[in-house]
């Protein structure tokens, strides 16, 4: 699944860039990062010196350098004592050696070919385990397995010091890959190679997931070399069949293993950071997803000879319903996590779209505020539960009267609504009896994770540290990922990884010449290793 991409699209720099600027003493600096006193006086100037949201009706302002901006960042950093800047997590061509170990078990796992017809997953999952072994954890705390040959997953657990205490952080990532063709990329690169150019990683899985897989694998290095033991257990589970095919890992272990995978808390892929011009503009943590399920309308008939026809007919019926289907617009809905979401892109919004965002959010009965954001397509999808035609079947013959026609309607369903429920809608939408309206394939329902402090605070708190004062916004994801499984079980999961990408040039997860940023992969080594602390560390103090 894409990480992080593809939200406020449209977003205006220039509403964020001085925070990042002014941020910059605390930006990318390594542990132990700027005092609390420097990096309030630091935000406060940033604020004050930070446009309104409306900034885009004087965008003159920021299209120069700003002296006045410059100034008070100097200012600010005297305030401070003019630390000298802090060494920055990632340097070209110098790895560290816990980045050194990131790196190699990247490059491993990127070229072992895991996609769905031409690799095999249980070769990463192997190669994965050799790695625990070799990090420390012992055979008896690695579980290698699944429900076919190349299908494995494997399992690992870091024994925390009060298994008695609260269940274990699980850190989730998929090993498998979607399909990728050498000849379908640029001819300098080969999907399973993996290829550094111009400060970015290539090749298939490098963003999805095997950034985040490589990067779990590595931190249990870090934590032996540290001598850190976690108060609680971390397991690692890097499964099977995410993107498709028919042995889902997670789905595997949850039902056959749940003891391997029982935890109080996942981590997940589904969340990431937004770059503007290489900077980081905000960070996003995915608490809730929409359900996929598939409908199938159905129109029988007695049939006959063409040259007879009657009103009643499959294939004009099907017509019908499938057009009044495709005009209908489910009620908006507005969730915890969505209004949350509305709430803080508004800030970082051209004008009337932040208006309206804002409008949204004050009454989600406002026709014009749904309407403005409704047209953007990915807002659009966030407001409520959509359904659309996307396979079509009628008839048998050229000079008959068709006895069948029936379409596949998918459906995204809002997180509180069931399966049942939109049927129930469709049925009153179409209005025709002679149209059945039948649930194909259904997926669990998934609830959205709350926003608990015990995740939102330290996710907030990384953030701040690595990447400045930027906002952590929650999402809601219109696709689908692992996290399904735990949610449907009323376990938290949460999307976030600190990998920070720039939509407009990056998104290329699924894609031709899928890429990653290294100084983006090893800012989100670091941000996992400290958030993964936090997280097992008890007691983690929480306001
Ligand atoms: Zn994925």
């Amino acid at each position: 699944m894409v990480s992080g991409g593809g939200v406020a699209r449209d977003v205006d720099i220039r509403t964020r860039t001085l925070r990042t600027d002014a941020g910059a003493q605390e930006t990318h600096g390594a542990a132990p990062v700027a005092q609390p006193r420097c990096v309030g006086i630091l935000s406060r100037v940033a604020r004050s010196f930070t446009p309104a949201p409306d900034a885009r009706l004087m965008p003159r302002r920021f299209t120069a350098p700003c002296v006045a901006c410059a100034t008070a960042a100097l200012f600010a950093a005297s305030l401070c004592g003019a630390q000298a800047p802090k060494s920055p997590i990632y340097t070209a061509g110098k790895l560290t050696p816990a980045q050194q170990v990131a790196h190699d078990i990247y490059k491993e796992l990127v070229e072992i070919n895991t996609s769905v017809t031409t690799g095999n997953i249980t070769d990463g999952a192997v190669a994965m385990a050799k790695r625990f072994r070799a990090a420390g954890i012992p055979d008896s705390d690695i579980f290698v397995g699944g429900p076919q040959p190349t299908k494995h997953n494997v399992v690992a657990r870091i024994r925390g010091r009060n298994p008695a205490g609260r269940k274990p952080v699980l850190l989730l990532a998929h090993l498998d890959v979607v399909e990728a063709l050498k000849a379908d990329w640029s001819p300098e690169f080969d999907p399973f190679k993996f290829t550094e150019k111009d400060g970015y990683y290539y090749a298939r899985g490098t963003s999805d997931d095997k950034s985040m897989a490589s990067i779990f694998v590595a931190n249990v290095f870090r934590m032996k070399q540290d001598g850190y033991v976690p108060d609680r257990d971390i397991i690692i589970a890097l499964t099977a069949d995410e993107e498709s095919g028919p042995f889902n890992g997670v789905d595997w272990l949850v039902t056959n293993h749940r003891n391997l995978v029982d935890a109080g808390i996942v981590i997940n892929e589904g969340g990431g950071g937004v770059l503007r011009d290489g900077k980081p503009l905000f960070n996003t943590i995915q608490l809730a997803q929409k359900i996929t399920t598939n409908f199938t309308l159905q129109v029988t008939n007695r049939g006959g000879h063409s040259s007879v026809p009657r009103q009643d007919n499959a294939i004009t019926s099907l017509a019908d319903a499938l057009a009044k289907v495709g005009r209908h617009e489910f009620p908006v809905q507005l969730s915890e996590v969505t209004r949350a979401f509305f709430t803080q892109t508004a800030p970082l919004e051209q004008p009337a779209m932040a208006r309206a965002m804002r409008a949204l959010v004050a009454d989600p009965a406002d026709k014009g505020a749904v309407s403005v954001v409704a047209a953007d397509e990915k807002y659009s999808s966030m407001l409520r539960t959509t359904c659309v035609a996307t396979m079509l079947t009628g008839g048998h013959a050229t000079n008959a009267l068709p006895q069948l026609a029936e379409a596949n309607v998918n459906c995204r369903i809002y997180p509180t609504e069931t399966a049942a429920e939109v049927r129930t809608a469709l049925e009153r939408v179409v209005a025709d009896t002679t149209v059945k309206v039948l649930i194909k394939t259904q997926r669990p329902s998934s609830p959205p994770a709350r926003m608990l402090p015990e995740i939102m605070q330290p996710v907030a708190q990384v953030t701040k540290e690595l990447f400045g004062d930027i906002p952590v916004i929650p999402t809601m994801s219109t696709g689908a990922n692992d996290s399904r499984f735990f949610l449907a079980l009323g376990v938290p999961s949460y999307g976030v990884s600190g990998l920070f990408m720039d939509p407009s040039v990056d998104a290329r997860a699924h894609g031709r010449d899928e890429r990653m940023r290294m100084q983006s992969y090893y800012e989100g080594q670091e941000f996992l290793y400290r958030l993964t602390k936090l997280l097992a560390t008890n007691p983690t103090p929480v306001p």
